[in-house]
């Protein structure tokens, strides 16, 4: 049979991510390139006895199709974590915040709509936003998160601007006060619709990061969580919060997409949040991953050391961003890794513009302490290797 396939299914390219951890799945590899959190931070007892607890308190509605907003006491639970004041009728329970992409996509683009990105930007987000065909424009970034004067002078005809102001996927770089304030102020001036993107958020080490982009404007701004990186990402399950304007166009999709998140996962995971269960189980998250960003940091000081290899020190989340020597490419770099056994992300297909072949990301979050020494002695040889060609 010859299938005729849509241009934009032709379009579509196998995610390199994927592809990359096809590879890491071989026995021996030391994976640092994928986005997932550390499967000892799932908490296996009280999913236990929540699920118990549903069934046998909800079971019948547990089972059963349900709106298309989500649970109303998990949707109360969303409102009242956030730190501004959300009405629960504003917050819609996703399939995890990938599908909160999905649907603004599927509202907010049309084929050639421009859609400012950060530089780098998640990739994820570039993958979602494609199947509408919209352009993807580059918008200059620092240390210190997207620059305001280019967003401005980008700004025209936009429909909106894609931001992840905390720990941010790929680099690990958050956003500072200062440029909240500006990027908050310059977008709302130019009528910029903001999305923000916020799964990584309460994986802060030493101090929470700055209020959100939408606690300062929330009619300019979607806001998009998750608790797939503060419970578990097998249960699909995130959120956003819209404004009046548009949440019904996204509740519409939402219908269209999936009819409505998994009752049972919904109705679990309200359960697990009663009486504040987060608030301590996140801190033990916290502490796991700063820890080993630390040991990460410390085998890249003592391996890295005379390669001119340059990296950050993230202050939260999962992700440290890496910067190779003149002269060395992270794709070409990737195979001879792997024959070392270790694996990383090349930084390349994160940006939407042009990038810098010589990044690369790195997860600090799922490995052991003796398999980061060891995957990052493997990196620095392989790196070796290729400045000696
Ligand atoms: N946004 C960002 C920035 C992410 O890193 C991820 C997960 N890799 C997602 C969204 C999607 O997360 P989920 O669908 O599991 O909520």
């Amino acid at each position: 049979m010859q299938w005729k396939l849509a241009a934009r299914a032709e379009k579509m390219n196998p995610s390199v991510i994927r592809e990359i951890l096809k590879v890491t799945e071989r026995p021996g590899i030391i994976s640092l390139a994928g986005g997932l959190p550390s499967p000892k931070t799932f908490p296996i007892a009280e999913f236990a006895e929540a699920c118990a607890n549903v069934l046998h308190k909800d079971g019948q509605a547990a089972l059963q199709y349900a709106a298309s907003e989500g649970y109303g006491p998990l949707r109360e639970a969303v409102s009242q974590m956030l730190p501004w004041k959300v009405d629960p009728a504003q917050v819609l329970i996703t399939t995890g915040s990938q599908q909160g992409l999905d649907l603004i996509a599927k509202v907010l683009l049309d084929p050639g709509s421009r859609v400012l990105v950060e530089t780098p930007t998640y990739l994820g987000a570039l993958q979602a936003f494609s199947p509408m065909e919209p352009e993807p424009v580059s918008v200059a970034s620092d240390d210190e998160g997207v620059s305001v004067e280019d967003m401005v002078a980008k700004s025209k005809d936009a429909r909106f601007i894609y931001l992840l102001p905390n720990f941010q996927n790929p680099t690990g770089r958050t956003m500072t006060e200062e440029r909240r304030a500006a990027v908050s102020a310059a977008a709302a001036k130019a009528g910029l619709p903001i999305i923000e993107d916020n799964p990584y958020g309460e994986l802060w080490f030493d101090e929470a990061p700055p209020l959100p982009l939408t606690a300062r404007n929330p009619e300019g701004c979607v806001y998009l969580g998750s608790f797939s990186k503060v419970l578990a990402p097998g249960l699909r399950l995130g959120f956003l919060v819209a404004p009046k304007a548009i949440f019904p166009k996204l509740l519409q999709a939402k219908q269209a997409a999936d009819l409505h998140t998994p009752s049972f996962n919904q109705r679990m995971v309200s359960e697990v949040m009663k009486e504040g269960f987060l608030n301590k189980h996140v801190p033990t998250i916290r502490a796991l991953y700063k820890r080993q960003r630390d040991v990460m940091l410390a085998a890249l000081t003592r391996e890295m050391n005379g390669l001119q290899v340059q990296f950050n020190k993230p202050n939260g989340g999962m992700f440290l961003w890496l910067r190779l020597p003149p002269g060395v490419d992270a794709v070409a770099l990737l195979p001879k890794a792997v024959e070392r056994g270790v694996a990383f992300v090349p930084g390349l297909p994160f940006y939407a513009g042009e990038g810098d072949p010589r990044t690369l990301r790195l997860s600090f979050v799922t490995a052991s302490d003796q398999e980061i020494d060891t995957a990052i002695a493997a990196l620095a040889d392989a790196i070796r290797e290729q400045l000696a060609h």
